[in-house]
């Protein structure tokens, strides 16, 4: 064998690695055993006193850092399953967007045991898993379909022509689909690339029907369907009708109350390709998809798929750069869309599929305002809305009374010296909950009894003042003795068991009067349901948030919603010192567009999104002099990378200024320009992360905040 004299040293073979650290960069390590191939691939290294799991995000020759302070990893995870390259760059774009960490994003898209470098133990096909979530039991019941074979399962008992739907015979049969619909259905599926859809109509109209024939067409071309929802926990009813009408699919659900074993399982399922269908919450959007050919994201106003805490990504936005990336269409549905969404539909930049009418020949509830300004209102409600109720109750149906406010009264008050109970760790009054007798706060949690007697006078003739849930069901109590009342709530559904049991005796008609919050909002049908009562939704008409009517709005059309969908007629009435309020008038008249666009024009004069673009720089420390000291000097950094594109406003502290202990204060910058901005903020926290902190300050940025 001939030795070539005079062969150059080899090249040292460096892994660029991603950490989950919060730093804004990547480590590079030596590895000798690295390979392009390895891009993607899991890697253990040494970090600081330990050693932890990274990614490799590149392979490279020459480090930045001098070849002697180059730590060796400590080995490739080969027995880890490769992030495939479109994942990456979803990664990469979410840290690049939303100015976060790599490291701290790939850590955040992979489920927890892969994070730790870990698989999951295999499931056994077909067979339910007992340690599942609630919401996650499609996971067990679909087993089989692998997707090679998953378009010839589908029989091809009826094709709608021009969609190539397949649908399978044995179901039951399904109706044939309303003109919209058809015409939704055959504009999602015709040209087999990225198009943003927003399928706009009434709950009842049909858009989840819409949904199922444009997943079945995928699945029949072998392609996977990812669907994501606002909170899985409350749609176990779309889940068992996604599972009836795929029984042969295989479904894989992911949403963050799962096991790590679950989760795991769920993101290679769907990473090799033999998940159909990936149903779940905000996080879904990381799922690896290798076949994916269609994204649908329901309720796309919904403000829960944006994340608040952490990396503030906002999924439903990274679905559009997703689908845009691969090509897929993605269809977002509402019936109430976000008037950032709205826009872009009616503007031309996504294609708007309307569905005008309910899909079952039902009317839409009648939705009446109730003028409380003349009338003495009993117990906080109107003679209008305990007539209605007193008629549910004479034909045996339902009514629920929507009061989003859980708890017995929002504060305890003493009339003697004007004495409130207020948590010291936060900006907010305690809520009293009668029922376990305590003090409770709803931002920290922090609890107390409920003193006997005024810590500030001594008087002992403390009295709850307002109205919460549990108020108000003791109230219709005294007043309706015979009925049977139920409570619905985040107190009295702590848990998927109670939640399912709640579910279970509204179904069953077991209950006359449901009091309940925006829990009851979604997805449920209540088919005995014919009356929605909302009380106290004045409150939130002049709330400081600019997007506070949007809300709601959007909630009181889902609440009301859930009245009348089977054969009886629903009524909603909403108790009001404002019946002539626009928001008011819109709803009575079913009439969103309207309201969008008068909300829309309100915004383009104001310049707020989605005109503009935002993003907040947020500080909290323990007092609020240091945390705006730091906004300040943040914003001196700034000065000298902005420019006429980019507007920075000054520091102020939060709405609710101080929580959990810490005071907050906030940053504003605003831009015309999405691009403008991006470039601004990408320059701007370099500078921001290389800022020397004072102990205990800590901050984060949120782009496109949703609240202000
Ligand atoms: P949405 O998702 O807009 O609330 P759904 O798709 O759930 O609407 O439809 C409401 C109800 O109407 C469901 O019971 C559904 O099965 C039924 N439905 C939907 N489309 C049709 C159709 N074309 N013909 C008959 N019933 C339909
Ligand atoms: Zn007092
Ligand atoms: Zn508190």
């Amino acid at each position: 064998m001939k030795t070539p004299v005079s062969s150059p040293p080899p090249e040292p073979k460096i892994v660029r690695v991603a950490l989950d650290v919060p730093l804004p960069r990547l480590f590079d390590y030596l590895c000798a055993e690295a390979t392009a191939g390895d891009v993607g691939r899991l890697v253990r290294v040494p970090f600081g006193p330990r050693s932890r799991v990274g990614l490799i995000i590149e392979v490279i020759t020459h480090s930045d850092q001098p070849a002697d302070k180059l730590k060796a990893a400590e080995g490739i995870l080969s027995e880890m399953p490769i992030l495939p390259a479109d994942w990456l760059a979803l990664c990469e774009f979410t840290a690049r967007y939303y100015q976060a960490p790599l490291g701290e994003v790939t850590a955040f898209a992979l489920p927890p045991l892969l994070r730790r470098g870990k698989l999951p133990r295999r499931s056994t096909k077909a067979k339910p898993d007992p340690q599942v979530g609630a919401g996650d039991t499609a996971t067990g019941i679909h087993g089989a379909a692998r997707h090679a074979d998953a378009g010839s399962r589908l029989c091809r008992a009826e094709e709608d022509p021009g969609t190539g739907s397949a649908i399978c015979a044995d179901s039951p049969p399904l109706p044939a689909l309303h003109p919209h619909q058809q015409a939704a259905v055959e504009a999602i599926l015709t040209r087999q690339a990225f198009d943003a859809f927003l399928l706009h109509g009434v709950t009842g109209s049909g858009k989840t029907e819409v949904y199922l024939r444009a997943i079945d067409a995928v699945l029949a071309r072998g392609g996977q369907a990812l669907l994501l929802v606002p909170e899985i926990a409350l749609t176990p009813q779309l889940e068992e009708r996604v599972g009836k009408r795929f029984p042969r699919a295989h479904i894989v659900t992911a949403h963050s109350g799962m096991t790590d074993a679950a989760r795991g399982r769920a993101f290679l399922d769907a990473l090799e390709g033999r998940a159909d269908i990936v149903m779940g919450t905000r996080l879904s959007v990381f799922m690896p998809l290798p076949r994916l050919q269609l994204m649908i994201v329901d309720e796309e106003h919904d403000a829960s798929f944006k994340q608040q805490d952490g990396i503030r990504y906002s999924a439903r936005d990274l679905a559009i750069w997703r689908a845009r990336q691969r090509d897929v269409p993605v269809v977002l549905g509402s019936a109430t869309p976000s008037l950032e969404t709205f826009h872009h539909a009616h503007s031309g930049r996504y294609r708007l599929l309307e569905l005008p009418e309910r899909a079952v020949a039902e009317a839409m509830p009648a939705v009446r305002c109730i003028d409380t300004r003349r009338e003495k209102l009993q117990d906080g409600l109107s003679s209008a809305v305990l007539a209605a109720i007193e008629r549910r109750l004479a034909l045996g149906e339902q009514s629920l009374i929507f009061l989003n406010r859980r708890g017995y009264a929002p504060v305890l008050a003493c009339s003697a010296c004007g004495w409130i109970s207020r948590c010291h760790r936060c900006a907010a009054n305690l809520v009293v909950h009668l029922m376990d007798r305590r003090l409770r706060c709803h931002h920290c949690g922090l609890e107390t009894g409920i003193p006997r007697a005024c810590p500030d006078c001594g008087n002992i003739d403390l009295s709850p003042f307002g109205r919460g849930t549990q108020r108000l069901e003791a109230m219709l109590g005294e007043r309706f003795p015979g009925a049977r009342i139920l409570r619905i709530d985040r107190d009295s559904a702590n848990t998927p068991a109670k939640w399912a049991a709640l579910l279970a005796t509204i179904h069953a008609g077991e209950a006359d009067i449901l009091v309940g919050t925006q829990m009851l909002a979604k997805g449920h049908d209540f088919p005995r349901l014919t009356l929605v009562a909302a009380i106290g939704a004045d409150a939130a008409l002049f709330a400081a948030d600019f997007r506070a009517p949007e809300r709601l709005f959007a909630q009181l059309m889902q609440v009301g919603g859930r009245s009348g969908r089977a054969e009886l007629p629903g009524e909603v009435l909403i108790q009001t010192e404002h019946p002539d309020h626009p928001l008011y008038r819109a709803l009575v008249d079913h009439d969103y567009d309207r309201f969008a666009r008068t909300l829309l024009g309100e915004r383009e004069s104001a310049g707020f999104p989605p005109f503009s673009h935002q993003a907040l720089l947020r500080a909290e420390a323990r007092d609020m002099a240091q945390s705006l000291a730091f906004l300040q000097q943040a914003s001196d950094l700034a000065q000298s990378l902005l420019n006429e594109h980019v507007m920075l406003y000054d520091p102020v502290p939060m709405r609710m200024a101080r929580l959990k202990s810490l005071e907050r204060a906030q940053l504003l910058v605003e831009s015309a320009s999405r691009p403008a901005l991006q470039a601004f903020l990408g320059r701007w926290l370099d500078t921001v992360y290389a800022m020397k902190l004072p102990a205990g300050l800590r901050w984060h940025i949120d782009v496109d905040p949703l609240e202000l």
